[in-house]
């Protein structure tokens, strides 16, 4: 365990605000979590979770403590004759996790290759990309409330994993730190190419035995060349959700604007691509100081150098009046802001 007080955030959080945490304390071991969480002097500290910072806009500085999450370990846990389960440390990074289970043969993750962040938040928001969610290999995660100090196993049903939503987003927000997930991932893959540009990808690679470490590849070669790298330039991935509309709108929408983009969902509903609605309200490469909306995907909100988080705020304000007053449409972000 390492306490550090009035320490930078900036290189813990990809959008690169630079807020100071008024104390730090990171995490290697469940072990010391649950000594350090029964410390008298913790009982009156309130906590601030903290894991890759991929997800996380940060608008002003921490007074809360902030509790880095760095529990390492990947083990197998159990194996069926068709499925493999998998423990991870919540502060593992997300990527050497799809990467270690796609070089052992072991498949479901590869769709989710190259999301940044860490394994503890991978079930916040139920990450997805490329048709795949968490929930599509979710077994089990373990976390200990905050307060109760207590461990708590949480299955799939009680995780309540949606679009980019999840119980620890809701309900629960704020109350437990997540320690580990279990993954339970396929012997036999079912491979899922049918999304966006992967097969199209697959096929430019020439790809002839399909595999999935071939669908890793291709899907990390998709995100180099769509994605701002925040190593480069500050962003959190897609600022907004797609937003879902009744099927009934999404006509009337069709009528107005027949090239908008939209996927049919279960239950007359639709989901719109928020990118392509931002794009025509003329965001996309849009900057005003260092605060600006992608040049390649204006779902993504980025930080040039030196912009605060209320900037980013700002902005993301005017995306969503113009976006409202345009298609008749709410945009909900999905960055978690502090
Ligand atoms: P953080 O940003 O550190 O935290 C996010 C939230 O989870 C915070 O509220 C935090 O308090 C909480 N939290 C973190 N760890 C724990 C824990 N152990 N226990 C309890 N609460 C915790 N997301 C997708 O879903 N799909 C994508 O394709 C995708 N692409 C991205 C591309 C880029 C370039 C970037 C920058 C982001 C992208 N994201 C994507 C968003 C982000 O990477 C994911 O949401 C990721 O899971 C966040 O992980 P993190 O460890 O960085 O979380
Ligand atoms: P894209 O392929 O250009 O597609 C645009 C949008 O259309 C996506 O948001 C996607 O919705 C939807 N879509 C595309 N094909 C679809 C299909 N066959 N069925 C249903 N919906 C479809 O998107 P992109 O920006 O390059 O991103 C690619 C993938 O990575 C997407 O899944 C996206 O969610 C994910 N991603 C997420 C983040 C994040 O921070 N959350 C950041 C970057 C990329 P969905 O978003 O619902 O998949």
């Amino acid at each position: 365990m390492n306490i550090q007080y009035n320490i930078s955030l900036r290189p813990f959080n990809t959008f690169g605000m630079d807020v100071h945490a008024r104390k730090m304390v990171t995490i290697e071991h469940e072990a010391e979590l649950l000594t350090w969480l029964n410390e008298s002097s913790v009982h009156d500290e309130t906590l601030f979770i903290l894991g890759g910072g991929s997800n996380i806009l940060f608008t002003r500085d921490i007074e809360d403590t902030v509790l880095h999450n760095k529990i390492a370990g990947v083990e197998v846990v159990n194996e069926e004759e068709d499925h493999i389960y998998i423990k991870a440390g919540a502060g593992v990074n997300w990527h050497s996790l799809v990467m270690h289970c796609v070089e052992r043969g072991w498949a479901g993750m590869e769709n989710l290759a190259l999301i940044p962040g860490n394994v503890g938040a991978s079930p916040m928001q139920n990450i997805g990309a490329y048709g795949v969610e968490l929930k599509d290999v979710f077994h089990e995660l373990e976390a200990i409330h905050l307060h109760q100090k207590e461990k708590v196993v949480f299955q799939l049903k009680d995780c309540e994993l949606g679009y980019r939503e999840s119980v620890f987003k809701n309900k629960y927000k704020g109350q437990f730190i997540i320690t580990s997930v279990t993954y339970k991932l396929n012997k036999k893959p079912v491979y899922q190419t049918g999304y966006g540009a992967i097969q199209q990808e697959l096929e430019r690679m020439g790809v002839k035995d399909l595999s999935i470490a071939a669908i890793a590849q291709a899907v990390m070669q998709i995100r180099r060349s769509k994605l701002p790298d925040p190593s480069q330039i500050g962003n959190a991935g897609s600022f907004f959700k797609n937003p879902e509309i009744e099927k009934y709108q999404y006509i009337q929408l069709q009528a107005l604007f027949p090239q908008i983009v939209g996927y049919v969902l279960a239950q007359d509903k639709v989901k719109l691509a928020a990118g392509w609605l931002i794009e025509q309200c003329g965001w996309k490469g849009f900057r005003k100081g260092d605060a600006g909306c992608h040049e390649k995907q204006a779902l993504v909100l980025v930080n040039h150098a030196h912009a605060q988080g209320a900037e980013i705020i700002a902005l993301s304000q005017e995306i969503i009046a113009s976006v409202k007053e345009k298609f008749g449409v709410r945009l909900e972000r999905e960055v978690n802001v502090y």
